[in-house]
C-alpha cells in the first residue's frame, strides 16, 4: 500500500473516532509527521492535497521544506520536536505552529523573536505527563503557572497543550490528564495521539493528532 492509501485510511480512522466520540466531523486536525522522510517521499501526500505537516528538527526542516513550500501553496508546518535557544530564530521563520514550549528561556526567546520578525506562530506548551526524566515538557503541577507566565510575562498566546505519553504505558490516563490540565489552564487545544493511539486520543478530546509511521511506514 502506498502513502496515499495509508493517508486515506488515517483520515477515515479519524472520522470514525470523531463519530464514535460524538464529536463533530473535522474537529481534529491531522498533522502528517514527515521527519526523516525526503522531499520525494513527501510529495505524493502533497499532491493528494494534504497541507499540514510536522517535523521534529529545525535543521532538517530547513533542508527540505523551503523548496516544497515553493512548489505547493499553503503548507502549514508544525514543529513537534524540542526547541533549543539557538534555533528559535530559524524556527519562527519556518514554522506556523510550535508544539514544544517547555521552559521560561524558550518562551522569552520566542516572544522576542516573534516581535522581531513580526510573526505569530500558534503555540502549545509541552507537558511531561509521565514525569519521565529524559523527556522534555513541563511537569503537570507546573503547567498552570507556566501558561500564566507565558501569557502575562511574555505576552504569548498559548493555544493548547501537547504530550507524548510514556512509550510503555497505556496512553489513556495521560490523555485524560492533559485534557484536565488544559481546562485548568484555560486553553482550548490538545495536541495528542500518534500512529498507535490517535483514535483513542480523539476519544479523549484531541484537537490535533501527529501521525507519521502509519502513513509513511517505519522510520
Ligand atoms: C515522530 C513523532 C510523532 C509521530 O510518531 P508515529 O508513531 O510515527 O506516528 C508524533 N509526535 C512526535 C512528537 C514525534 O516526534
Amino acid at each position: 500500500m502506498d502513502s496515499n492509501h495509508r493517508l486515506q485510511d488515517v483520515l477515515d480512522g479519524i472520522s470514525l473516532a470523531e463519530k464514535h466520540a460524538g464529536r463533530n466531523l473535522g474537529d481534529t486536525q491531522l498533522i502528517v509527521v514527515s521527519k526523516t522522510f525526503a522531499g520525494d517521499q513527501i510529495e505524493p501526500v502533497l499532491q493528494a492535497g494534504h497541507r499540514v505537516f510536522g517535523e521534529n528538527r529545525v535543521q532538517e526542516s530547513q533542508q527540505k521544506w523551503p523548496q516544497l513550500k515553493q512548489k505547493y501553496a499553503a503548507v502549514e508546518l508544525h514543529l513537534i520536536g524540542p526547541l533549543q535557544s539557538n534555533k528559535v530564530s530559524d524556527a519562527v521563520a519556518l514554522f506556523d505552529v510550535v508544539h514544544t514550549i517547555d521552559r521560561e528561556k524558550i518562551a522569552k526567546a520566542l516572544a522576542a523573536e516573534m516581535r522581531k520578525q513580526g510573526k505569530k506562530p500558534k503555540l502549545f506548551v509541552q507537558v511531561n505527563t509521565g514525569m519521565e526524566e529524559q523527556k522534555a515538557g513541563i511537569n503537570p503541577d507546573k503547567v498552570a503557572d507556566f501558561v500564566d507566565s507565558c501569557r502575562n510575562l511574555h505576552g504569548l498566546e498559548i493555544s493548547g497543550l501537547m504530550c507524548i505519553p510514556p512509550f510503555d504505558e497505556n496512553p489513556g490516563p495521560h490523555f485524560a490528564l492533559l485534557r484536565k490540565l488544559a481546562k485548568r489552564a484555560n486553553v482550548e487545544e490538545l495536541s495528542m495521539g500518534m500512529s498507535a493511539d490517535y483514535q483513542l486520543a480523539i476519544e479523549f478530546g484531541s484537537t490535533c493528532v501527529r501521525v507519521g509511521s502509519a502513513i509513511f511506514g517505519a522510520r
